[in-house]
């Protein structure tokens, strides 16, 4: 007998996201799982549940819905004061994104709301924000910085990745972002000297990740490469924002440093493609970003030709994407690009684990791997993308214990 503290039953499809031949959702009909100390033990049929498991905790009766793992969200900026609403009322009325990134506007006017916000507000606004996560079916996010922009604020943001991880039930894995832009009023040379001699040495212990902007409101192509490559040479694992904008050799960097991640990539050429498949480079995607600000569609076919592993983020932010949901992120790019409810749901559970190292761990279920999982009104997996902008999660598992709002 397999003893556990958890157990979930009767969902009337398990998706464990470990593709079959017959099933690329691994799915188990009728299924049941169960977990120790966070961990699943066993998962299979829910006949056999009772014969195989001895539990000693609480039951979850999934009662029909659909269950697949938690969700894992590859790309988001959750540490941020400020509103930046009129920004948006401006871009419908057919402002562009990048002509509101000058002076104290965009991402300037962001940094100086966090700036100007203590330590506790910024936790309380993040804490919000990953509990809005969490109802949303999301138990894993890659967490950006880069609204501090000097040692002091940045160093202050990582410091509220890891209050949020502790209060908050959500896995949180963060990403140091200080080549986010160039902060206004510094002299470009001496922020990226301070960048490269003392932020990203300080902030090694705490940060997994590396990323930059390589964009023209931005990071050059050269300081991408200086940036990212002392990064590199410090131990951290690369993410790059490449191609949003407009085409640009962030692509190739990612390629050229075997980065976990090459983000947006709207315009990526089928020749950067076929380099980020062949680095073993993740494509993560963020359709509520493209959305609001009227982007092209990135090129998924020439992605689906070179077998590059497509992820599918929310990219919460105050300026282009002011969302949690990762189902409403699955619905646009199944609406907006014509990718399928399958490709959506892997992008948004293995692909994305795959960019955060959390292979086997997280994005799906199997012995071994976190006990995090949601349960869906929705009639099978495949139907999550085809409800539009409410949240059809029921509850939210997160380390074998179900969520509870704070
Ligand atoms: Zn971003």
């Amino acid at each position: 007998m397999i003893r556990a503290d958890f157990a979930l039953r009767h969902a009337s499809q398990l998706a464990t996201m470990l593709p079959r031949e017959d099933d690329p959702l691994g799915r188990i009909n009728d299924g049941a799982l169960a977990a120790r100390e966070g961990r699943v033990v066993w998962i299979g049929d829910d006949r056999d549940l009772e014969a195989q498991v001895t539990l000693d905790g609480d039951l979850l009766d999934a009662a029909g819905a659909c269950v697949i793992p938690g969700l894992v969200d590859a790309h988001t900026h959750p540490v941020f004061a400020g509103s930046r609403a009129d920004e948006f009322a401006e871009r419908v009325s057919g402002v562009a994104y990048h002509a509101q990134q000058s002076g104290e506007r965009g991402i300037a006017r962001t940094v100086r709301a966090t700036r100007d916000s203590d330590v506790v507000t910024l936790t309380e606004l993040a804490a919000a924000r990953a509990n809005r996560f969490i109802a949303n079916g999301t138990t894993t996010i890659e967490a950006k910085t880069g609204y501090g922009l000097d040692l002091e604020h940045e160093a202050r943001s990582l410091e509220v990745l890891r209050q949020v991880a502790e209060q908050t039930r959500l896995r949180v894995i963060p990403t140091f972002l200080g080549a986010h832009v160039v902060p206004a009023g510094v002299d470009r040379r001496a922020y990226l000297r301070s960048l490269m001699d003392e932020m990203l040495p300080a902030f090694k212990p705490w940060a997994v990740f590396c990323d930059a902007w390589c964009e023209a409101p931005a990071f050059t192509a050269a300081e991408t490469r200086a940036v990212l490559g002392r990064a590199k040479s410090l131990g951290y694992e690369i993410r790059v924002h490449a191609a949003q904008l407009a085409p640009g050799e962030g692509p190739d960097i990612a390629a050229e440093l075997g980065a976990r991640s090459a983000d947006h990539l709207e315009f990526a050429t089928p020749a950067q493609i076929k380099a980020l498949a062949k680095a073993g480079t993740v494509a993560v995607l963020c359709p509520s970003a493209n959305f609001t600000t009227r982007g092209p569609r990135p090129p998924i076919e020439a992605m689906r030709e070179a077998k590059l592993p497509i992820a599918i983020a929310s990219d919460l932010n105050p300026g282009t994407s002011n969302s949690e949901s990762l189902p409403l992120a699955m619905s646009l790019a199944c609406v907006q690009w014509g990718m399928t409810p399958v490709e959506v749901l892997a992008g948004a559970t293995m692909h994305a684990a795959h960019s955060l190292k959390l292979d086997g761990l997280a994005g799906c279920l199997r012995p071994g791997s976190f006990a995090d999982c949601i349960v869906v009104d929705a009639e099978s997996p495949e139907a999550i993308p085809y409800y539009v902008g409410v949240n059809r999660v029921l509850q939210t598992v997160v380390g074998g214990a179900v969520w509870q709002p704070l």
